[in-house]
Parts: structure tokens; C-alpha cells; sequence
């Protein structure tokens, strides 16, 4: 697919978060482009021409359809890149990178921390269906990344800020090594989000956003995208990964994505701004053994995070309590605002505990090993979010 004119690059990301990818609906003059519910689209009358795998012709929606094709101008507009393929989840975003670049006998580089399915693939799937050499390393360790990239490494992925510990990884250093090798990198970016963190201009290759999270904002639909300015790959994702493994999004997903993040960047802002209270306010909460977020300037990575993270330092915060696994669980249980539930960037707070019993509990650092709780700061009044947080510490006895 060729790159997309957008006539909004010269604005602010407030400014494309509303104007991009939007426009006055070509039938009835409506202010707001339409949802399309529709599978198949009308062919042209000469059919000599056209190609079923193509994805630049509306014809049927797993080749694409009209309201994904407005939200990847709107993300690739929030990432200032020059072309985005929205899929239908967050996951099938990382397989669709993953599937196209890697074949049977590459190497592919990915972190001790990461997302949970990014860890399933490489540690089980890829590399035993598929026979690609999965290797696991510590990103923040620099020499260990060297000296895991060989001469047949294809790809490095790294997460920053990593799901679930909230550590900080050095995209340029990573990139740096990485294409002194002939490697590729992506970045999950899913925690920074671009209003705080924008890989492809430190270097990297490709993007992916859980848009399931903070793009869309509202806790009610899922979706995910690559982004990346190598339009030739992300038209050989498009051929080998969206037309020929399926992982589409829904219209009606797309257009509930496209309305959520008109207002992204606003939620973001105040998000980091809320955030980095909460963060402040365990720090100095007695029976809160640590706190993981980047913005806080004891946090071993907050120097880096300043230089490659602008406005802030996004929405999760990682922490302890000094508690076993079911006091954790009443604690969460206890809070009567904050949501108790899986994902994040959501408008509501959501706080999940991750018990010492999960399979990955030994690649964490020691101190994540008791009593580890991941919490997405939502919209509330942040005054409300620590009222709530203090209640429930009282109510287990903390
Ligand atoms: C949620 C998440 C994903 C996956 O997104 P889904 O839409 O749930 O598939 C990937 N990476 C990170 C960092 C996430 O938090």
C-alpha cells in the first residue's frame, strides 16, 4: 500500500488525535466518517485487473476494510510514521511482525520480561514448530545482547516499559548493536504509548501497540498495530500475515478504537500526571516493600527513561506489598473503586496481582518475587485512587 498523504503532519499529536484519518462522509455530508458493517465491497466492472491478495482494493474485509484503513492513518499519524496495519489484537499484531520476518533457522532476541504471549511464542511455539532459535536475554544487560546477537540473527524485540515489572530498556543502545549486526528491532510500546515514546525515532525498525490499552482508552474493544516506515515489509505483513493467517480487526472494533482515540493524547496527559502521585505516594507508604516506575527518580532506569520518554512516563506502576499471595488477593478484593481485573489503560483503574506461583516468577528480579502487584492508573481523581489504595492497605492489617 502506498504511503498515505496526511494532511495533518505538521500539527501537534493533540491536533492529529482529532483531525487525522477523519473527514466529512462522502454520501450525506455527516461530520463523522461512517461505520461499515459490510464483509464484501462492490468489484470492479473489469475484473482483469485485480489482484485477491491485494489489500489496496476494498473487497472483501479480511483483505481490509474501510474503517480499519482510518484508524491506521490516525496511528501511524500518532507515531509520525509513515504507514500502520491494525489487526485485531494486540497479540496478533506480534504474531503478524513475528510470522513475516522470521523463518525456519533465524534468531530472534527477546527479553526475560515481556508481555506473556510474546514469551509463549518464543519459548514454546516459534522455535519448536518452527525450529527459529529463541533466545531469551536480560536487555538491560548490554553485553549479554552483544554477545547473544550472531551472525544469523534476524530480530531483537524489546518492551519498554516491560509488562509486567515496568523496567526500562535503552532503545538506541539496543538499536545500535543490533543493526551494527544486520539485525532488525521492534519495540512493544504498548506502556509508553506514543504520546510518550516514539521508537521508529530512535531507530527501530517496527512499532507494535496493544491499541487494546491506552490508544483506545475505554476498556471496550481490542485491537493491536504495527507501525514502521518500511513500506515494503509492512506490505509483505499485509500479504503473508493479515490477507493469509486471518488476525483482522472487526469495523466495528476499528471505529470504536478511532472514537477512543481522538482523545488519547488529553487521557494521556493526565494519566502520566496522575500516575506519578500514586507512584510517589507508595513510595513513602510503609508496607510497600518497592515501587517500579520510571518516573520516580529512585528508580534505576528514571535516567534513561528521561531521555527516551518525553511528557511522562506513562501508566502502569509495578509494587509490593509485604504480604503472601492471598493477602494480596484480599487487598485487591478490599479496594471498592479500583477495578480488580486484567489489562490496563483502561478510563477506569485496574489493579492485578501477579502471584509467586506464575511460571515466569524467577526471570523477574528477587524483590518482584513477593507480594507483586501490577496497577493501571485510570482517570479518577488521584486523590480518590490513594484514599481507596490507603483504605484497602488498613483493611489486610498494612
Ligand atoms: C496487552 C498487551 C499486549 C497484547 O494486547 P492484546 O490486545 O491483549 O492482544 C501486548 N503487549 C503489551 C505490553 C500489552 O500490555
Amino acid at each position: 500500500m502506498a504511503k498515505k498523504q496526511n494532511p495533518f503532519n505538521e500539527y501537534d499529536i493533540f491536533t492529529q488525535a482529532v483531525h487525522t484519518g477523519t473527514d466529512y462522509d462522502e454520501g450525506t455530508g455527516a461530520v463523522r466518517r461512517p461505520l461499515h458493517m459490510a464483509n464484501s465491497y462492490k468489484l470492479p466492472d473489469d475484473l482483469s485487473q485485480v489482484n485477491y491478495s491485494s489489500t489496496d482494493l476494498l473487497m472483501y474485509s479480511r483483505n481490509g476494510n474501510a474503517n480499519q484503513h482510518w484508524l491506521e492513518e490516525k496511528v501511524a499519524a500518532l507515531y509520525g510514521a509513515d504507514d500502520a496495519i491494525v489487526l485485531a489484537s494486540g497479540v496478533g499484531a506480534l504474531h503478524a511482525l513475528f510470522w513475516t520476518l522470521l523463518s525456519s533457522g533465524d534468531r530472534v532476541v527477546y527479553p526475560n520480561v515481556s508481555y506473556m504471549a510474546v514469551y509463549r511464542m518464543f519459548h514454546e511455539l516459534f522455535n519448536k514448530k518452527f525450529n527459529v532459535d529463541t533466545v531469551m536475554v536480560d536487555m538491560t544487560d548490554l553485553e549479554a545482547v552483544k554477545r547473544a546477537i550472531t551472525p544469523g540473527t534476524k530480530l531483537v524485540h524489546i518492551e519498554t516499559p516491560d509488562n509486567p515489572t515496568v523496567g526500562v530498556t535503552d532503545i538506541e543502545a539496543i538499536v545500535k548493536i543490533a543493526h551494527e549486526n544486520g539485525a532488525l528491532v521492534s519495540v512493544d510500546n504498548t506502556f509508553a504509548s506514543p504520546y510518550n515514546q516514539r521508537p521508529l525515532d530512535l531507530g527501530a525498525d517496527f512499532v507494535v501497540d496493544a491499541l487494546t490499552k491506552f490508544i483506545n482508552g475505554h476498556g471496550d474493544a481490542q485491537g493491536g498495530a504495527i507501525i514502521s516506515n518500511d513500506l515494503e515489509t509492512m506490505d509483505r505483513i499485509r500479504y503473508e500475515a493479515q490477507v493469509n493467517v486471518g488476525a483482522v480487526i472487526s469495523p466495528f472494533n476499528a471505529w470504536q478504537i478511532f472514537r477512543g482515540s481522538v482523545t488519547f493524547p488529553l487521557r494521556m496527559q493526565r494519566i502520566n500526571e496522575s500516575t506519578q502521585k500514586v507512584a510517589e505516594w507508595l513510595e513513602q507508604r510503609e508496607n510497600v516493600t518497592f515501587v517500579s516506575y520510571p518516573g520516580l527518580p529512585s528508580n534505576p532506569g528514571h535516567e534513561l527513561a528521561k531521555r527516551q520518554m518525553k511528557h511522562g512516563y506513562g501508566g502502569v506502576i509495578s509494587f509490593g506489598l509485604a504480604a503472601d499471595d492471598k493477602t494480596v488477593e484480599r487487598f485487591c478484593a478490599e479496594l471498592k473503586m479500583i477495578t480488580f481485573a486484567v489489562s490496563l489503560g483502561h478510563d477506569e483503574s485496574l489493579i492485578f496481582p501477579q502471584p509467586s506461583y506464575d511460571e515466569r516468577i524467577n526471570l523477574y528480579p528477587e524483590k518482584f518475587r513477593k507480594g507483586f502487584i501490577r496497577f493501571s492508573i485510570g482517570l479518577e481523581d488521584p486523590e480518590d485512587i490513594i484514599n481507596d489504595l490507603d483504605q484497602a492497605l488498613q483493611a489486610i492489617g498494612l
